[in-house]
């Protein structure tokens, strides 16, 4: 038996069947071309591009019951589209005479090695999206398809250098019961499908191709990064009673889909979701939450080579609040770090991004910007459950600059007599220690205030949230954090204002009844893990909680 931890992508134990894949790189056996041949090359790439694009087609039409795939070949579809990809290949065909597939593999190649040693999780996410292109563009034109999960069975779990966000749904469709891979991030676009999905998996395993054979009994332990490899009879018999409780508890728990989540003495604590991209409102629609409480927005501004035009981003807000209506839907304006952005808003490289130019500064710093973004969520509010919040918040001065934004876009709308709703709530993040200890001149500007803990224990604590190496400095209950969220709840309700909980700390059980003695209003969490915290919910008793709490962390008023 070996156990190897890495890390923990999606929760879940999973035990089965080691299925090795290796990925064959696609042979190009003609790397350049004759001048005379340019043009030839050129048809040859509008051809395949248009082929690969209506293979795309079918395959969504095909795939009508899977909206996750439909946005991720989507996706692909807009890469492909992508005029600078366009560019890119034409200049590599007539300047430097290289073969179509040698340019697609140089161009992709370059573009995945970068995002992949950026070390950047942003960067990296969507790396694997583009690999994805890759070998579909490549595979139609060596007609080398591969069908790498035709040996998958419900016994399966799948071991891989990487896997890319359409292996993730095909192996998902093949009812393999995990995979685990040498590389991937937590954010990746793959990780982000695997949990919504509930699909265990770890990565992050260094050589695992060559650490696991064929058909080795394997165990996932998805919540730990764990990974077991040939397991003793008795860890195998430990984790088939930790797997059989699981799915009791999962079973279980599905039947609190239709019952709102009240403590035991009745207060009403609105359970929402936290969501990344839009291929998640699924989940949150199956899993009847009171809404979504946290709609980042940054997929529409990484790993792309121009901003999102109002139009655009205004479709997807428009899906995503018209879905949820009447429930209410929580944008937050654009949240990525300096660096993260710099290829679009030619930023400056930063030494230290998570105190640089990031969050509502990023907004402030770019005004045209803010504005598109602003507009666009205006406009999408037709049905008045949108509401807008800012992030990474640190005093009250910004909240009001944002104000006076989405002011002025509310008068040129109106001019331009463009149809939105002028009705909107707004929110700040309190993620930052200056912004909870200025909470109360923060919720006199705002409607409601949302913590967000993963930054604030990161800034609280002085701990990277990133770095596993100093993982364990990482307490969610760390006395200063949660005085931090205490005075945060007193000054908002103070002012009449809600505070909700959308850090990760919100999705973790032992965590619930420490946030509702606090006081806290709402709680908004990962799709995958409502029902386990309304169950949570439902077992508090406030006044209870509240005086363990305050008797713990020594908080009177
Ligand atoms: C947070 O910081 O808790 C939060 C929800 O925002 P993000 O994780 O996107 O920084
Ligand atoms: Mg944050």
């Amino acid at each position: 038996m070996k156990k190897i931890i890495g890390l923990a992508v999606s929760s879940g134990i999973a035990i089965g069947y080691a299925k090795l894949v290796r990925k064959e790189k696609l042979l190009i056996k003609r790397k350049t071309i004759q001048n005379h041949e340019i043009e030839e090359e050129l048809l040859r790439f509008e051809t395949s591009v248009n082929q690969v694009v209506k293979d795309i087609d079918i395959l969504i039409e095909d795939l009508s019951h899977s909206k996750v795939n439909k946005e991720i070949l989507t996706t692909h579809k807009m890469i492909l589209h992508d005029p600078e990809f366009s560019i890119k290949i034409t200049k590599l065909i007539s300047n430097e005479l290289y073969s179509l597939e040698n340019a697609i593999n140089e161009h992709f190649s370059s573009l995945v090695e970068l995002f992949n040693n950026m070390n950047n999780e942003y960067f990296s996410l969507r790396s694997q999206d583009y690999q994805d292109v890759a070998d579909r563009l490549l595979a139609h034109l060596l007609k080398q398809e591969k069908d790498y999960f035709e040996k998958l069975d419900e016994n399966s779990i799948l071991i891989l250098e990487n896997i890319t966000p359409s292996e993730v749904t095909k192996a998902f469709e093949k009812k393999i019961k995990g995979f685990c891979t040498e590389k991937g991030s937590k954010n990746s676009h793959s990780s982000i499908i695997a949990r919504s999905m509930n699909l265990p998996s770890v990565s992050g395993i260094s050589k695992i191709l060559s650490i696991i054979k064929e058909d080795q009994l394997i165990i996932i332990d998805g919540s730990k990064g764990l990974l077991i490899i040939t397991p003793d009879e008795k860890t195998l018999k430990e984790y088939r009673e930790l797997f059989q409780k699981e799915e009791d508890e999962k079973n279980k728990l599905q039947k609190l889909k239709n019952i709102e989540s009240r403590t035991k003495d009745g207060k009403r604590i609105l359970l929402m979701c936290n969501i990344e991209i839009p291929e998640e409102l699924e989940q949150v629609l199956k899993y009847k939450s009171d809404g979504i409480g946290l709609f980042r927005t940054e997929f529409l501004f990484i790993g792309r080579s121009e901003l999102p035009y109002e139009n655009e981003q205004y479709e997807i807000y428009k899906k995503i609040a018209e879905s949820c209506a009447p429930k209410p839907v929580i944008i937050r304006t654009i949240d990525v770090g300096g660096d993260k952005l710099s290829k679009i808003l030619n930023i400056e490289h930063e030494e230290n991004p998570n105190l640089g130019c990031r969050g509502i500064r990023i907004s402030l710093e770019n005004i045209p910007v803010f504005k598109t973004q602003i507009r666009a969520i205006l406009r999408a509010n037709s049905k008045a459950n949108v509401k807008i919040m800012f992030p990474m918040i640190s005093s009250v001065d910004e909240v009001k600059k944002a104000k006076e934004i989405i002011e002025i876009c509310k008068n040129e709308l109106e001019k331009e007599k463009i149809t939105f709703n002028p009705e909107i709530e707004i929110g700040a993040m309190i993620e930052i220690p200056s912004a909870a200890l200025t909470s109360d001149s923060i919720a006199e500007e705002c409607d409601f205030l949302s913590i967000g803990t993963n930054d604030l224990i990161q800034y609280t604590l002085a701990v990277d949230r990133d770095n596993q190496t100093v993982a364990s400095y990482y307490q969610p209950n760390h006395p200063a954090v949660i005085k931090l969220m205490k005075t945060t709840i007193i000054n908002a309700h103070r002012k009449g204002a809600k505070v909700a909980i959308c850090g990760e700390m919100a999705s973790e059980p032992e965590f619930i009844p420490i946030l509702i003695g606090l006081g806290i209003d709402e709680l908004s969490v990962s799709p995958g893990k409502i029902f386990l915290v309304k169950n949570e919910i439902l077992k508090c008793d406030l006044p209870k909680s509240a005086k363990e709490v305050e008797t713990k962390y020594n908080l009177k008023e």
